[in-house]
């Protein structure tokens, strides 16, 4: 009786030579909401949802794992513009609330929306460049894809 054993893979230059992925081009192509690979195909088919492979490059998303980090990022850079801008605009000027309220929260609510989709992108494009979860090309044996 013969038993399997599982292929091993030998590392060798030419498997240890993989494509360069740089993190700061696949960041800004993804906030741009384009393929971090190749740069023009889309990276979503919706508003926050990422399509299952690009269209030019047939690049495979489906491994990314953005979960809630764009809508924290979102929080952090919405919060940095707005609280700032009530605090300095509050101690020179002192409006009326129903005045301040009435410009806060449209702009808050704007930015949010504005900035959600490209930060999900540039996560997506730091996760693909990073070769975090399902991207990498050579993944190491025995660990299953989350
Ligand atoms: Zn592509």
């Amino acid at each position: 009786m013969e038993t399997m054993t599982p292929a091993t893979k030998v590392w060798t230059r030419e498997t240890g030579m993989t494509e360069k992925r740089d993190v700061w081009r696949s960041i800004k192509r993804g906030f741009r909401g384009r393929c971090p690979r190749c740069g023009d195909g889309k990276l979503f088919r919706a508003f926050l949802k990422v399509d299952n492979n690009c269209s030019v490059c047939g690049l495979d998303f489906t491994p990314h794992r953005a979960d809630d980090l764009p809508a924290y990022l979102v929080i952090v850079i919405v919060g940095h513009i707005v609280v700032p801008t009530a605090l300095i605009i509050e101690t020179d000027y002192s409006p009326p609330v129903w005045l301040q309220l009435s410009i806060y929260l449209p702009l808050t609510l704007i930015l949010s929306l504005a900035l959600l989709q490209p930060v999900k992108g540039a996560v997506v494009g730091m996760q693909w460049a990073l070769k975090m979860h399902g991207f990498d090309d050579n993944p190491p044996e025995g660990i299953p894809p989350v």
